[in-house]
């Protein structure tokens, strides 16, 4: 129970210093006129609780299982060397590699069937801003979060690196989904910015823009991609359940039983002949 309390407390912290942080930058340097109660916010509010109060407990204990049971697979001697190296060494370390990682495992997300079905969660925002940063299947986090610290956490690089980098990395997905366009000019090139995200989730896109902190990955491969302008409408194009429990039960539906529940009723169809035959 007081665990419990701790966390309601500690959602509520968090939710208002993200307030505080994003309003003022968002109204100020916005990158689309928006509301701050636009369309889906609740939606996107139970995301950002169901992720504090409740899968947050599972990604982390998914995640300290898995490594448990990886930690054996890197000689020790090799793991104390790489904690050895001075902390500035390591931190460059650990953000390049793990971007790398990062990179093609997104990639992957939009790619391969099975990977797609949960990102598809993250990608049915149609409003972008530092709330929509946390509509994510926790399935999909899972992936995600496993992928850019394990191999950090396997390799054995100091604890204060990982813990800052955590915490950073964190901050910097909520950011680049927030509704700000900030002026730093070409500067984007090296440190990335919200603009390259928003592309990312363009509604036509043929996605690009897949890293996550520094856009070199996707200059390097050939999918960066920045015009000067604010994408016209984000989302996909597919029909999906605009509610929370229906969106987390739709990835692990099978295909047939999403089919069914996308075909257009025989009524609109009709509807929809008929307009055919006015034109
Ligand atoms: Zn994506
Ligand atoms: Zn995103």
């Amino acid at each position: 129970m007081e665990s419990f309390l701790g966390s309601v407390e500690a959602t509520v912290l968090s939710f208002f210093f993200l307030v505080i942080t994003f309003f003022p930058m968002e109204k100020v340097f916005s990158a689309k006129k928006q509301r701050f109660f636009r369309p889906s916010w609740g939606l996107d509010l139970c995301f950002f609780l169901g992720q504090y109060l409740l899968w947050g407990w599972l990604v982390l204990w998914a995640l300290s299982s898995f490594s448990f049971w990886l930690d054996g697979i890197i000689p020790q001697s090799f793991r104390t060397a790489v904690a050895n190296q001075p902390l500035w060494l390591q931190a460059i370390e650990v953000i390049v590699l793990s971007d790398l990682i990062i990179y093609w495992a997104h990639r992957l997300q939009h790619r391969v069937d099975i990977l797609w079905r949960f990102h598809k969660v993250h990608h049915s925002a149609e409003h972008l801003d530092w709330l929509a940063a946390h509509r994510e299947h926790p399935l999909d986090s899972i992936y995600t979060i496993g992928l850019i610290n394990l191999p950090a956490f396997v390799l054995g690089f100091s604890l204060d690196i990982l813990a800052g980098f955590i915490a950073f990395r964190g901050i910097w997905a909520i950011y680049i989904h927030s509704n700000v366009r900030l002026p730093i000019g070409p500067l984007r090139m090296l440190i990335g910015a919200p603009e390259l995200h928003h592309w990312h989730h363009d509604l036509d896109r043929d996605a690009g823009n897949y890293a996550n902190i520094s856009p070199l990955m996707d200059i390097m491969f050939g999918t960066y991609t920045c015009p000067d302008h604010e994408p016209e409408r984000f989302g996909i194009k597919e029909k999906f359940p605009k509610n929370y429990v229906g969106q987390m039960v739709h990835p692990l539906l099978p295909k047939r039983v999403v089919k069914e529940l996308t075909k257009p009723k025989r009524k609109e169809e009709s509807v929809q002949n008929d307009l055919k035959q006015d034109h």
